[in-house]
């Protein structure tokens, strides 16, 4: 590393400095060991490999030396030789072991990212939907990114940086003592002549800097906003031209002095690294050379000693800033640590039960439920908020009971915010009941393996989410194993097979996000795709508010005829042919269940239900023609 560049680095980290100012935390350095451990062969190889290095780099000082020494002697010609071949020896092996050691650094980071990244992905993934419902994504995934970039990139830059810089250091400390002591002292004695001034000026460089960043960022956004079609019409019409560009342009003035200021201070950092640097030079060849002809000194330890004091203050402004590096690491090995302290408030039991073969019913006993609080289900950090919510939710279900006979549908009604939702939640247990049970065929889904569970139970939601993926892979996500046939089977009973052959690559058409994009209806009847491929027992189906094209309504409409057939469905009901259907309608109305029957029944009871009737379903316009749905459709 040039004295240049170590200055760079001396002044930038000295600026961080300002803005990370935290204690050592030993917790979070006993687990980073545990991550570091399974590595602990190619540590100990990198520190071997320092150590050799590092007395590499002070044998050629000493050896030039020797040379001196022979020189002044008039020694031998061959001994001159042989320390000169010695001395090329040295240089062409502390190349290849330089590159030794970079490999090693960079196979130990990259490794140590694949077990953090995995770790987390791991985590996250088993984390309940209460969790993703309240957490950025942006967020979520710069944890995964960047935090985990910034800790692999603090761990080598402290292993290649504090331990090779502090081995050096020592190293050359110790052949620098032994060679005169006197003379090294009073070099080290010029150091904090520098570094404190330099601290210091860091912070105000830091400051000065924060405020630059800022100015750019907000006329940034002046241009962007005034410099739009509309804000430019807004500033031609009422704006003050004159003093929008006078506003505008003290700001970039303020930018070119801080500009100005940073250069300056930059330029007088690095000025006085190398005036200190020459000034211990110039020491060392003073006393250096009193000492060599007073006799006390050898001339060759005089030119070991100089060559030496170079090597010395490039380890030592380095070192200067290690623990900035040193604690930046352990803020990214926190934010990762933290991630991955998120208990899932939804796990597996260690012997968890399956739902036993053949239909089953579905049954709520007295359920109550209240929303989890913030602070259990997310991490203030990734909300981008101070602290979390720590109140529970208000009680949102209270005492819900109801079965669902095996193959038969009950439909869920009631206005909106009532709690159909919630109780739909609940059966594949993205929340856990707060009291109360949920049980499928006879098992609490408490007690169910997640395995037994995804193979019992599927969930058609309104906007059927595909993949960013090809059709074929959207739909083996409900069972991996299907073959050709049974995928186009499935197609066919979702009235996709059309839709889907003339996409320009058929089944290998790219769906989702960016791809090809699919109506609100073939979406949804791309899930019901699923779960016909998936053949789940129990179906939680949340009917589409929003009005489809009357073809998709129909498609759409058929399609789920044939898939509930048969299953035990759990329907949140938004259309008159549904809960005409529908063995059994509950009426849910602020977290209760206010009636229950058939609609005739219902209707005949001329209570909530009939008014629902009039207002909701009535009116829309399935009612004019209602299509046969679920329970009553023949095949
Ligand atoms: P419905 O499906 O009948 O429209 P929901 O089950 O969605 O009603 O909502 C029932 C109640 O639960 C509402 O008061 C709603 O505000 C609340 N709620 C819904 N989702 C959440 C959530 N994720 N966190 C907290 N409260 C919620």
């Amino acid at each position: 590393m040039s004295m240049e560049t170590t200055a760079w680095t001396q002044l930038h980290s000295v600026m961080n400095a300002q803005q990370e100012r935290r204690p050592f935390d030993r917790a979070t350095l006993r687990r980073i060991a545990a991550f570091a451990r399974p590595h602990r062969r190619r540590i100990a190889q990198f520190v071997l490999l320092s150590v050799v290095t590092a007395l590499l780099a002070v044998a050629t000082p000493v050896l030039a030396g020797h040379v001196v020494d022979t020189i002044v002697a008039h020694g031998d010609e061959s001994t001159v030789v042989r320390l000169s071949v010695l001395i090329a020896v040295i240089a062409v092996a502390e190349a290849a072991f330089g590159i030794l050691g970079r490999w090693l650094s960079s196979t130990l980071g990259e490794g140590l990212i694949l077990d953090l990244r995995t770790a987390v992905f791991d985590h996250v993934q088993r984390m309940p939907v209460a969790f993703f419902t309240r957490t950025r994504t942006g967020a979520l995934v710069s944890r995964l990114n960047n935090d985990v970039i910034g800790a692999q990139r603090a761990f080598s830059n402290t292993l290649s940086g504090v331990v090779s810089n502090l081995v050096t250091l020592l190293l050359t400390l110790v052949v620098m003592l032994t060679l005169s002591w006197q003379i090294t002292l009073l070099a080290l004695v010029l150091l904090p002549v520098f570094v404190i001034p330099a601290r210091r000026m860091g912070s105000r460089m830091a400051k000065l800097q924060r405020e630059a960043a800022d100015l750019n960022a907000a006329m940034g956004t002046r241009m962007t906003e005034r410099f739009s079609a509309p804000g430019a019409t807004l500033v031609k019409l009422f704006g003050r031209p004159g003093e929008e560009s006078a506003e505008f342009a003290a700001r970039a003035r303020r930018v070119r002095d801080i500009g100005v200021r940073t250069a300056m201070a930059q330029s007088a950092f690095i000025t006085a690294l190398t005036l200190v640097s020459a000034l211990a030079l110039a020491l060392v060849y003073g006393l250096g050379g009193w000492f060599a002809l007073r006799g006390t000194l050898e001339p060759g330890a005089v030119v070991s000693l100089a060559l030496l004091l170079t090597r010395l203050y490039a380890p030592l402004t380095s070192l200067a800033g290690a623990r900035v590096e040193v604690m930046s690491a352990l803020v990214s090995f926190e934010r990762v640590f933290e991630v991955l302290d998120l208990k899932p408030l939804i796990e597996e039991k260690p012997e968890p039960r399956t739902v036993p073969d053949g239909p089953v019913a579905v049954e709520f006993e007295d359920v109550r439920f209240a929303y989890p609080s913030a602070d259990k289900v997310s991490l203030a950090s990734l909300e981008e908020v101070a602290a979390l919510d720590t109140r529970g939710g208000d009680e949102v279900l209270h005492g819900i009971s109801f079965r669902a006979e095996p193959g038969r549908t009950v439909a869920l009604v009631g206005s909106s915010g009532a709690g159909k939702s919630t109780i739909a939640q609940l059966l594949p247990r993205l929340y856990d009941t707060d009291a109360g049970a949920v049980r499928i065929g006879g098992v609490d889904v408490r007690d169910l393996s997640a395995t037994s569970m995804r193979a019992t139970l599927g969930m058609v939601t309104q906007d059927g989410h595909l993949f960013h993926d090809s059709v074929r892979e959207n739909l083996l996500l409900a069972r991996p194993d299907a073959t050709e046939d049974e995928l186009w089977d499935v197609l066919r009973r979702a009235r996709l097979d059309e839709l889907v052959r003339s996409l320009p690559d058929g089944l290998d058409t790219v769906v989702g996000e960016r791809g090809y994009r699919l109506s609100g209806g073939e979406r949804q009847r791309m899930t019901i795709a699923r779960l016909l491929l998936a053949r789940q027992r129990v179906v939680i189906l949340d009917e589409a508010t929003a009005h489809l094209d009357n073809t998709s309504e129909a498609a759409v409409q058929e399609a789920l005829t044939e898939a509930l057939e048969g299953r035990t469905a759990v329907v949140i009901a938004h259309r008159l042919s549904t809960v005409r259907a529908a063995d059994l309608i509950l009426v849910v109305e602020a977290g209760r269940i206010v009636e229950r029957g058939t609609h005739e029944d219902l209707l005949a009871a001329d209570g909530r239900y009939a008014e629902l009737y009039r207002t909701q379903f009535r009116t829309g316009r399935q009612d004019a023609e209602p299509i046969p749905v679920a329970a009553d459709a023949t095949p």
